[in-house]
Parts: C-alpha cells; structure tokens; sequence
C-alpha cells in the first residue's frame, strides 16, 4: 500500500529521491500506453475494496457530476510534486523503499511510532470504503483516486496516436438492447449507448470484462488492437 501513497511521492521528491511510489506511478501511466487502465480493473487494491462495498450499495455513479473532482485533487499535488523536484535540484538519487521500513506499508521506526502508520492506513482505506458506501459504485475511483489521472493521461496519448493496444470491440448488430452490460458496468458507463454507436473508448473504462462476461451475444470482446 505503501507504494501507492500520495504522501511518499512528495516526500521523495523534497528529497530529491525517486521514491517507491513514483515508479509504480509512472509504471502506471507507461502500461496505459497498451493496456488500458488493466491495473484498475484487475490489480488495484483499492478498486478491490470497493467492489466488496457493492452489495451495500450499488448505485450507479453520475460521471458528469463525479469524474472531475479527481482532477481538482489531482492537479494541485502534481503541481506540488513537481515544485518540490524543482526546489531539490531535481532528482539525483533512488530509493524505492523511501519511508517503507522493512519493506511493508504499515511499520514503525525509531522516528516514527507505527501509530501514525496505522493512522495513515486506516484513513485511506475508510476514505474509499465510506465513498462506495455512501455515494455508489467505486465513487473514491470517480472522485478522489490519485492514480487514476496517471493512466488517463496514457489513455488519451494512446488515443492520439491511435497504436496497437488492449481496448473493448464492440458488433452493435449482436446487440439486443438488453442493457446486462450498462447495469452490470463497476464504473457506471452507459455500455450500451457505447455499443450502439460502436465507440468503446472512454477513459473511465477500467477494462474489467465485466460487460464482456455479461452479454450473452458477444456483442463486446476484448482485442488488441488499433481503433477509437
Ligand atoms: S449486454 Fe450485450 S446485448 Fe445486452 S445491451 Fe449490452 S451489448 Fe447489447
Ligand atoms: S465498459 Fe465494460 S470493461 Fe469498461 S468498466 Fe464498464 S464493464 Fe468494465
């Protein structure tokens, strides 16, 4: 968990350290580049976590009013994070176990009580399970995940120059209009409005499958491919 801190990053960069964090980050915005936001999909922890929180409450998220809270967040600590570098004479050394003693998230040191470590950690983790609950499906993915900007920005290049990747693929003809996919999508997406007009590409898809697995017509599959 450690390694996806919001925290760490700068602190790293005060330093003038690539730290933990800023290398899964930008490991992040690189695997976007052909794969997609796989990572939310299929690796986030995060993402995990609140899919546990569906059967609580399983409301579809309004993306219009939702999706750019995360930039308002986002933006200002990029633009800390950079100032920081700029202030340390960029970066001149790494360590990727920066304020990860022993290796893991949650541990103390002798400057530090492992009270703080948890307190961080607990924070974080109620932050996104109280989101979902509250507001509806993966709503912390919505409005305040720090990463996700990472792989959107590798999305939208990857969307620019239109190279060979891992996307969705739909035949708008095998659709039914049963509207499995819409319901079913973790993000909220109207799936099936994107089917119909056969453009799969938007930047909130995490790439999960789940429409994949709901429509029984195989309207949408998976390729790696070119394609808008
Ligand atoms: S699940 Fe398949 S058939 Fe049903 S609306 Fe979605 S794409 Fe169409
Ligand atoms: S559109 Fe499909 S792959 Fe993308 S987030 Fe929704 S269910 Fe997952």
């Amino acid at each position: 968990m450690n390694y996806m801190s919001p925290y760490v990053i700068i602190d790293g960069s005060m330093q003038g350290i690539i730290s933990g964090s800023l290398m899964l980050f930008a490991l992040m915005f690189l695997s976007a580049l052909f794969l997609g936001r796989l990572w939310c999909g299929w690796v986030c922890p995060m993402g995990g976590l609140q899919e546990t929180m569906e059967p609580i409450n399983n409301k579809s998220i309004n993306g219009k009013k939702a999706d750019w809270i995360k930039w308002l967040i986002w933006i200002p600590w990029i633009t800390l994070i950079i100032s920081m570098v700029v202030r340390a004479g960029g970066y001149h050394s790494v360590d990727l176990l920066l304020d990860t003693q022993g290796g893991i998230s949650v541990a103390g040191a002798s400057d530090r009580p492992i009270i703080f470590a948890y307190i961080i950690y607990y924070f974080v983790i109620a932050l996104f399970v109280v989101l979902s609950i509250v507001v509806g499906k993966r709503a912390g993915c919505h409005t305040v995940c720090w990463m996700a900007p990472f792989m959107m920005i590798g999305l939208w290049i990857r969307n620019r120059f239109n190279w060979p990747s891992l996307r969705l693929k739909a035949s708008p003809l095998e659709c039914t209009n049963c509207k499995k996919c819409t319901t079913n999508c973790p993000m909220s997406l109207d799936v099936n409005a994107m089917v119909q007009a056969d453009k799969m590409e938007n930047l909130e898809c995490i790439l999960c499958g789940t429409c994949v697995d709901n429509c029984s017509k195989n309207a949408i599959v998976y390729s790696f491919s070119k394609g808008k």
